[in-house]
């Protein structure tokens, strides 16, 4: 397994992020140092890779929190929810997604289970708290109706972005429920409202940062 990034600041929080399954979609594992609580962000393929990782650092995941519900972001959270005993969680609007997994999955011609229904619905501005670090949701609709971002500040000023932002790109907004204005409202009205300096890990490919998509990314300039 391909680890991209691996980094401990001020021993506050473990922090790996690695790409899973056949789209590649990257898998965050978080966790307070200190308590070794931890949360999975789109445990998206891969559950033996993703278990494998929990146990060689001993945390504790009480989240699998997902950045939107299309298959490559949920594929292994029914696996990863029954083995580690966590929450799932999701936006609301994101559960028609969630609810057709096996649909979604038949049409690239995989298969898969009946997902595991959510624990409890996430919105906007809502904190999620591990041992001492936390998260913060912010609702970006676009990709999907349902699709939020993390924002942290334990590693950094940081957000998860999920298929919204990428570097030199969005995501696209031809499948269900997508809609390109609001993609491109919820960018420029949420995400370029951070500074400059926050760093961006989206859901596929390398992490880049605000400032970076500012300039340069084709569709916001
Ligand atoms: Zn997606
Ligand atoms: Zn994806």
């Amino acid at each position: 397994m391909l680890i991209l990034r691996w980094f401990c600041i001020d021993t506050i929080m473990i922090y790996r992020t690695f790409p899973v399954g056949s789209f590649q979609c990257n898998c965050s594992l978080l966790a307070c140092e200190e308590t070794k609580e931890a949360i999975l962000i789109d445990p998206g393929d891969e559950a033996e890779e993703i278990l494998s990782v929990v146990r060689e650092l001993g945390v504790k995941v009480l989240y699998a929190i997902h950045t939107h519900a299309h298959l490559d972001h949920i594929g292994a959270t029914r696996k990863v929810s029954e083995e580690t005993g966590c929450e799932i969680l999701l936006h609301k609007e994101d559960l028609f997604l969630y609810e057709n997994l096996p649909m979604q999955a038949s049409l690239f011609g995989l298969e898969a289970e009946e997902p595991t229904p959510p624990h409890r619905f996430v919105d906007d501005e809502e904190e999620i708290i591990f041992g001492k670090c936390r998260l913060e949701v912010i609702h970006t609709p676009g990709h999907t109706p349902g699709s939020i971002c993390f924002q942290m500040e334990e590693a950094g000023p940081s957000l998860f972005t999920g298929d919204t932002l990428f570097q030199n790109g969005i995501g696209r907004t031809d499948l269900w429920g997508g809609s390109f204005e609001k993609i491109i409202d919820s960018i420029k009205g949420r995400i370029l409202q951070l500074d400059d300096d926050t760093a961006v890990h989206p859901g596929h490919g390398p992490s880049t940062t605000v400032g970076d998509e500012r300039r340069k990314n084709p569709f916001l300039i």
